[in-house]
């Protein structure tokens, strides 16, 4: 028996990427030209070459230029590092995002690093990073973002409806939050963008004790793991919001080929309040807010925000 409230983020990612297409089309003639988005991919990853063509089909649905680049896996980090430094250059980009992960070997962190903060669709240089920290403006991750924006849904007052650009902020003093993970694409942001709202938060990783316990406590669980359906009901504190940022395809077993977070969607659905299903939950959003990310950016660079 299923009784919490699903946040549908595919629903509320088309009004993000819908509200962003009508800026486009009202800016477009002051900014005098599109916004550009470029994708680099390198390597043979099917799950990078699915998420590279969902974020280029939705820039091109928002009115964005896009610019792909493709390397094969045997592609030096110097001709990757040279379309980076191109795109750094190059006017007619706003965004440059740089498909992770890079073929084994090759150093992420400092292509991330050559990208121009300016034009880190993604928010993953140290600088955007820091101004997170500091709690300064700046690009701020996708996924964190897209978390955010889940949460701003489920805290919304109930007659709101899609159709303006996001729900107001959520504010979260007196909750706890706890997010499992703490990667610096995921985890730690968030955990950042969680005290931002006055959220009491606990980080939790693998070398944390009696997950359970710690997980029990949470008001608002997050779940960034990479450990399909780590999470059970038993671990869920009855009228919690819980959202799910795993993306695990199973492997064996009756439902082998499947999709899941890493949450026990249908079980956790019993206790939570509301839930973020896998997929369509943050998945989506992670590609609206790259848009989001590129147009704003766009905007600055044509100096009208
Ligand atoms: P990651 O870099 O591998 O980090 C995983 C984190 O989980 C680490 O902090 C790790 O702890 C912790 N962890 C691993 N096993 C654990 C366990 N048994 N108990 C408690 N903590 C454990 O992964 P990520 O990049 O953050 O991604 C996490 C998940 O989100 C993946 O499934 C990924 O595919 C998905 N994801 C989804 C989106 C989206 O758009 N929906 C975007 C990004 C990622 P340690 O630090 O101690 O190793």
């Amino acid at each position: 028996m299923s009784s919490a409230r699903i946040l549908d983020g595919k629903a509320l990612a088309e009004a993000l990427l819908s509200s962003i297409r009508v800026k486009v089309e009202q800016m477009r003639s002051k900014a005098g030209r599109a916004p550009g988005l470029a994708v680099i991919l390198a390597g043979e990853d099917p799950a990078s070459k699915v998420y590279v063509g969902n974020k280029s089909r939705a820039a091109r649905k928002c009115g964005f230029e896009v610019f792909d680049f493709k390397f094969p896996s045997g592609a030096s980090l110097e001709e990757i590092r040279a379309a980076v430094q191109k795109c750094n250059a190059d006017s007619l980009v706003d965004g440059i995002l740089v498909q992770l992960p890079l073929p084994k070997g090759m150093d992420s962190e400092a292509l991330l690093c050559l990208i121009h903060p300016a034009k880190d669709a993604d928010g993953l240089h140290p600088l955007n990073q820091g101004l997170l920290l500091r709690g300064r403006p700046g690009v701020r991750p996708c996924t964190p973002l897209g978390v955010m924006a889940l949460l701003d849904l489920a805290f919304a007052p109930q007659d709101l409806s899609f159709g303006s650009e996001l729900f107001p902020a959520c504010d979260l003093s007196g909750k706890q939050a706890v997010v499992i993970g703490r990667s610096l694409l995921v985890g730690k942001p968030l955990s950042l963008m969680l005290l931002e709202r006055n959220a009491t938060v606990s980080v939790a990783h693998s070398k944390t004790t009696d997950l359970p316990a710690v997980c029990r406590q949470a008001d608002v669980l997050i779940a960034a793991v990479g450990v399909p359906e780590l999470v059970k009901k038993e671990w869920i504190k009855p009228g919690a919001v819980v959202i799910d940022v795993g993306i695990n395809r199973l492997e064996s077993g009756e439902r082998a080929g499947k999709l899941v977070g890493d949450v026990e969607f249908e079980a956790a659905c019993q206790v939570a309040s509301a839930i973020s299903p896998v997929p369509g939950g943050v998945g989506p959003l992670t590609v609206a807010m790259l848009m989001h990310n590129t147009c704003s950016a766009w905007l600055r660079h044509a100096a009208l925000a």
